[in-house]
């Protein structure tokens, strides 16, 4: 069974190496994000609490996220594997997966940290650029990211743009929520034996072979 959590500050990458991962390993990529977003466009009653809680930036009630979670994770497309998105936030939620995993009779698995050093996570956040056309990704700050022209496409010659909230300054905030709430979450595993540390300094494909060595044995 390869069930999979990531524990990864901002842009380490964790979304690039969960679809690598789910292509090869044919395994659900499940989102706790996504998962409310779709109770929200099915069920009015709950639409109301979850986009109370999203839109003002805070957290959905433990009990909420521990069901939508376990019900999803007693889907049979889950019995070979899962990579989970977006939980656990914090050490409660983990020793609340804890439980759920032992209801539903799973393997913890593997908890993969994709170590980034916090001048190269700023630079991939701050430095992103994007084609509002082909949509190619783009990095001002990131050497063999550039564009071969300052804020123009290679591929369609479209000036780039940057997102709003990829900024020094929420970067910071996104940092010290994962430091605060989340990092606690590395020496909790450690405790278990279940975490890898991988090196995500290095290239998506370097990582992902990485990653790839330790679940394929
Ligand atoms: P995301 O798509 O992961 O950025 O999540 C979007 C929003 O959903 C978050 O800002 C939270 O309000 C909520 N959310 C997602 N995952 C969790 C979680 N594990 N615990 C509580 N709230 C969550």
């Amino acid at each position: 069974m390869k069930n999979i959590i990531f524990i990864a500050p901002p842009a380490a990458g964790k979304g690039t190496q969960s679809e690598m991962l789910c292509n090869k390993y044919n395994i659900p990529h499940i989102s706790t994000g996504s998962l409310l977003r779709k109770i929200a466009s099915e069920d009015e009653e709950k639409k109301k609490y979850i986009e109370s809680q999203t839109q003002s930036g805070k957290l959905v009630s433990d009990g909420f996220i521990y069901e939508i979670l376990s019900n999803r994770l007693k889907k049979t497309d889950c019995n070979n594997g899962y990579i989970l998105d977006g939980f656990p936030r914090n050490v409660a939620q983990a020793k609340a997966y804890d439980e759920i995993l032992k209801k539903l009779d799973k393997n913890l698995g593997y908890v993969f940290l994709l170590d980034v050093d916090y001048e190269l996570s700023r630079k991939r956040i701050v430095g992103r650029l994007s084609c509002p056309n082909c949509g190619m990704v783009y990095n001002s700050l990131v050497l063999e990211s550039k564009p071969k022209i300052d804020n123009v496409c290679d591929v369609c010659n479209t000036e780039l743009v940057k997102r709003q909230d990829d900024n020094d300054e929420t970067f910071k905030k996104r940092y010290d929520v994962y430091m605060k709430e989340t990092a606690p979450l590395i020496s909790y595993y450690e405790k278990k034996g279940n975490l890898f540390s991988i090196d995500a300094n290095n290239d998506k494909n370097h990582i992902f072979e990485q990653i790839d060595s330790i679940i394929s044995k």
